[in-house]
């Protein structure tokens, strides 16, 4: 595994892509291996499992969610979590600011937009999405900061869709950005790419690739 995330780590630092290593389904043992050989970002996609995981391992790890996340679930979370990749609707939003509230913190958060050919994975389409951001409520949540966009392209072998599909993200990003973020450097990350098609996202203009299965091995 250490080779294998040396290799991937240092070519990721060169292109300025940043790495959060997937560790749904690993024992913390596993995130302790990669932890002792100096990785600090760790995703998730269960809230359960994250919340185990967090208690059990050194508190300076930043932990990313990157599933689907149900509005009950937030406050689990809130305290600590370090980026939530999957925000999908404005009520979750809603509840993400009003957490980070309570717990007196700024949540960062990326929106998830529905790029994929499958009925399964979540997210918005990018008409819900430009809604949202055009109605101008996010700029008056104080408790939550948008980062960017998150997407996942389709589970295909088609790699040339699965291309297309990645710059459709960052065509959007892209128009986002200059329409409403322009001044908000913050606003500035694109998280797509997951063990088979990184390489692609990352031509395609991918600032977070989300890495599982190719650091730890397959999943059962
Ligand atoms: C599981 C998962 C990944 C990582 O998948 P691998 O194929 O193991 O690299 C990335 N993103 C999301 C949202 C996931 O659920």
């Amino acid at each position: 595994m250490e080779g294998t995330y040396r290799e991937i780590q240092t070519a990721l630092q060169q292109k300025n892509v940043q790495l959060v290593a997937v560790s749904k389904t690993r024992p913390p043992e596993a995130v302790m291996e990669m932890y002792q050989a100096g990785h600090r970002d760790f995703g998730e996609n269960r809230v359960q499992e994250l919340r185990e995981k967090y208690d059990a391992l050194p508190k300076d790890i930043r932990w990313h969610l990157i599933g689907h996340l149900q509005t009950n679930k937030v406050k689990y979370i809130a305290p600590w979590i370090y980026m939530i990749h999957s925000v999908d609707s404005a009520e979750l939003l809603e509840e993400i600011d009003k957490q980070g509230r309570k717990n007196n913190r700024v949540i960062p958060c990326l929106l998830q937009v529905y790029i994929a050919d499958e009925e399964t994975k979540f997210g918005m389409e990018e008409e819900e999405l430009t809604d949202l951001i055009a109605s101008g409520w996010i700029g008056l949540l104080q408790n939550v900061r948008i980062d960017g966009l998150m997407g996942m392209a389709t589970n295909t072998e088609n790699m040339e869709q699965v291309r297309m599909e990645f710059r459709h993200l960052k065509e959007i990003f892209t128009r986002i950005k200059k329409h409403y973020y322009p001044n908000e450097p913050t606003f500035r990350h694109i998280s797509m790419g997951m063990s088979h098609d990184y390489t692609i996202a990352i031509e395609e203009g991918s600032t977070i690739v989300r890495i599982g299965s190719l650091l730890f091995g397959e999943r059962n």
